[in-house]
């Protein structure tokens, strides 16, 4: 056997680019219902040369010889190659759980269905009990493989720590997003325990008017229920979201409908995830947009969310490297642009415009995405409570459910179970940035509002201001488009504004 070659860090990065997009266009396949078994093993196979630990030594060389810009290009490379040794350590694991989910089958009144079609069942079932009774099949089956994704969760977490020589979970994560995470928890739960008396009143009011009877507290399964609205069906109905949300892009100067490099996945598959996302393949020319409506309110701000990651990745400029258009440090910059999309549907003239309300009917229905926001931004707040907690405790209990049900019950009102305490936590603490991008999205309303006026929400201004900040495709932080935006990072007044309360 020859001595593997090392890629200088320009090959690298090319060769690079044609994995990702092998690995992105495996993982659309699977995740849209057109395949039934994830292969990504083999293509790691293929590009097994690119991850290697003298690969990931050439590349820190080169990294700490440079500066500026290119000393963070190359960064983003290294951290790429280390991501992608222990992937390659533990593809196979992974593509076999992911198959054993796809396989995994509940029977709910003498119905078999897979489990992502039982989630996706739960969100449009008309009674209480029904949800409640799939919920509990669905949980059960899902928990049912806790085991394995525990075993998983610490080969991964054994391998990084051997890999990178940082131990603390936590602190490497740190220093990849240049956040401080316990600040980041500390200043949000204060902010969350602000909102709680505005909070309740939604609650109260909007648990009633979704759920009709119902417990205390409901269980996590109506969540779904309520995020579609879906007593108010008829207003969000499933056949206008795709041309409402074509229209309300338009408003902004968007045509998302013309743009080739933006491919829209929007059919509906048995197999295929019920969750919407993006797959930026390789940014800006092959995007791809994927939904799956189900009827309701949830299916127009889904779409809408993804709209703003799909116009971010193929809005960016195509002469930067590609370590600036694909790679980053953490998905916190790009979801500022996808939430900034979403709030337009809490804007009591979107709903005024779109569905033919009156004033006080479309005033009502923008209360009710208020209470969603809330309903979400809570939970997150708690859940990465419970993550900073469930890591700090990893390396000596190995990973339990401590703080899993009791945190987001508080913070919600609404039980979740502790044996999702696993299947309910995304890798690399995605939470702590959906939570920055919570508190900068309402930052960059508020600068919207200065800037363009009240109807920032469908006036081209908008999208002249956010297509200056697509082109610079992954390369800004999220902290640094506050200091831009004038806010300092953690100033939670225009988020605490949104949700309802004045601080
Ligand atoms: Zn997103």
């Amino acid at each position: 056997m020859s001595a593997p070659t090392i890629l200088n860090p320009a090959e690298f990065e090319a060769r690079l680019a044609k994995y990702l997009y092998e690995r992105s266009e495996e993982g659309r396949a699977v995740r849209v219902g057109e395949k039934e078994t994830s292969e990504q093993a083999a293509i790691v196979e293929r590009y097994a040369d690119l991850f290697t630990r003298p690969q990931l030594e050439a590349l820190r060389a080169a990294e700490n010889s440079a500066g500026g810009d290119e000393r963070e290009k190359l960064y983003r490379l290294r951290k790429t190659c280390e991501g992608g040794i222990v992937s390659a350590e533990l593809v196979e694991r992974y593509d076999a759980f992911e198959n054993k989910l796809l396989a995994e089958r509940v029977t709910f009144r003498g119905e078999e269905m897979p489990l992502r079609a039982a989630q996706a069942q739960m969100a449009l079932l008309s009674e209480y009990a029904d949800r409640e009774e799939l919920g509990e099949l669905q949980s059960a089956a899902n928990a049912a493989h806790n085991d394995e994704r525990r075993e998983l969760l610490t080969l991964g977490e054994q391998f990084e720590a051997d890999l990178t020589g940082e131990l603390d979970p936590i602190a490497r994560s740190e220093e990849e997003k240049e956040v401080s995470l316990h600040q980041l928890s500390a200043a949000l739960y204060e902010a969350s325990k602000l909102n709680t008396p505005v909070w309740e009143k939604l609650r109260a009011k909007w648990f009633d008017r979704l759920l009709g009877d119902h417990p205390a507290i409901p269980s996590s399964y109506h969540t779904a229920y309520m995020r579609r609205l879906s007593p108010l069906e008829a207003t969000y109905s499933k056949d206008r979201a795709t041309d409402v949300c074509l229209d309300t892009l338009r408003d902004l100067g968007f045509e998302l409908a013309t743009m080739s490099n933006i491919k829209l996945d929007l059919d509906d598959r048995p197999q295929k995830s019920p969750r919407a996302c993006v797959i930026a393949s390789d940014p800006p020319n092959v995007v791809h947009l994927i939904t799956r409506a189900q009827g309701g309110l949830h299916d127009y701000q889904a779409f809408l969310h993804e709209a703003g990651h799909a116009l971010h990745y193929g809005g960016c400029d195509p002469n930067l490297p590609f370590a600036f258009r694909r790679v980053s440090r953490d998905h916190a910059l790009t979801e500022i642009y996808s939430y900034i999309v979403e709030a337009i549907t809490r804007e009591p003239g979107w709903h005024a415009r779109y569905f033919g309300l009156s004033d006080a009917e479309a005033i009502e229905n923008a209360e009710a995405t208020t209470f969603l926001e809330a309903l979400l931004f809570r939970r997150y707040e708690a859940k990465l409570r419970y993550e900073l907690g469930f890591w700090t405790r990893f390396p000596t209990d190995g990973g339990t459910s401590g703080g899993y049900e009791e945190f987001l019950t508080e913070a919600t009102g609404v039980r979740y179970r502790s044996e999702n305490f696993l299947s309910d936590m995304d890798g690399g603490f995605y939470t702590a940035d959906y939570l920055r991008a919570w508190v900068r999205s309402a930052q960059l309303r508020h600068h919207l509002i200065a800037e363009v006026g009240e109807d920032w929400w469908c006036n081209k201004k908008t999208g002249d201001i956010l297509r200056a900040l697509f082109l610079e495709g992954t390369k800004p932080s999220s902290e640094e488009i506050a200091g831009r935006l004038g806010f300092h990072a953690l100033d939670l007044a225009p988020l605490l504004h949104e949700l309802g309360t004045v601080s």
